[in-house]
């Protein structure tokens, strides 16, 4: 194997490698866009299940209600970790 091919052997490797990250990077910001949209401010009623989007400090001050339901018992939705 000649240097020339060696170097064209290595960036090609190392665009790959890049590449490589870069595709990472995209599927982790993906993965976390569509965690935090799924269960950002999500919360579940206790009572019947339904999901309710909602700001955490009103479902701390009890004053969202579940629509289905009526109950302001209502948790945050697990998340799971990335
Ligand atoms: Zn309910």
């Amino acid at each position: 194997m000649s240097k020339g091919s060696l170097d064209t052997f290595f960036s090609s490797l190392y665009k790959l490698l890049n590449f490589d990250v870069e595709y990472k990077l995209m599927v982790k910001k993906i993965a976390q866009e569509t965690i935090k949209r799924l269960f950002d401010r999500v919360f579940v009623c206790r009572v019947c299940k339904h999901k309710i989007r909602a700001d955490p400090a009103k479902v701390r001050a009890g004053k969202v209600k579940c629509r289905y339901c009526g109950s302001t018992a209502l948790r945050p939705k697990k998340r799971p970790v990335v």
